[in-house]
């Protein structure tokens, strides 16, 4: 118990500091994932200028499957898109197409996760208020295409999700599609397991 109300208050008091403008990152004291810690400044110097990701993570928004830390990936590494249930609309599809056109990604991956609470909701066919039916709305194919099948539900529409939207992004004319043709971009879908940790690569 003690334990658990010392968190609470370190993550109070970050906030309060974010509050009042007197936050610094942790590599002002020198601390960066993947960089020693002699070489901080000359990695965000060159961060400073420019970016070129090797992969764009599509993934949900859910606090427990964030990519950088899934994948222990460092600053500038990968590029990010995530929506609860990794739904793609035209916002974040334009943001996928300017890493893949501007920054040269070559790979991208959708990220879905074992029980995804956008996905549990959209099984479980809930009426949800404001525009989360909107979310919900676009991953009712994956549940109607799951629907019935041996197995988990959720499980089922979870993976079908992540396929679905695979699918999406491979079509997207006129930057993505192009690429996959002319084998320039790979797409995969992956599922994270919440229990073990591993990601899984999706057949398709
Ligand atoms: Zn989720």
């Amino acid at each position: 118990m003690k334990a658990k109300i010392e968190i609470i208050v370190a993550t109070q008091l970050v906030a309060l500091a974010f509050c009042m403008g007197i936050f610094d990152s942790s590599f002002v004291a020198g601390h960066m994932t993947h960089v020693a810690p002699e070489d901080v400044a000359s990695a965000l110097h060159n961060l400073a200028t420019g970016q070129t990701p090797f992969a764009v993570v599509v993934g949900c928004s859910d606090s427990r499957v964030a990519p950088e830390i899934v994948f222990d990936e460092g600053l500038g590494d990968i590029f990010v898109i995530r929506t609860a249930g990794e739904v793609v609309d035209d916002a974040a599809l334009g943001s996928i197409e300017y890493a893949v056109e501007h920054l040269g990604s070559p790979l991208i991956v959708v990220l879905g996760h074992e029980r995804c609470g956008a996905v549990s909701a959209a099984v479980a066919g809930a009426q949800a208020p404001g525009h989360i039916a909107t979310l919900l709305k676009a991953i009712e194919p994956a549940v109607e295409q799951t629907k019935g099948k041996p197995g988990d539900a959720v499980e089922n529409a979870v993976r079908a999700q992540a396929l679905d939207v695979a699918k999406q992004l491979r079509e997207a004319e006129p930057i993505l599609a192009e690429r996959v043709r002319t084998g320039r971009l790979k797409i995969v879908a992956a599922r994270y397991d919440l229990d073990t940790g591993k990601v899984e690569v999706l057949p398709f």
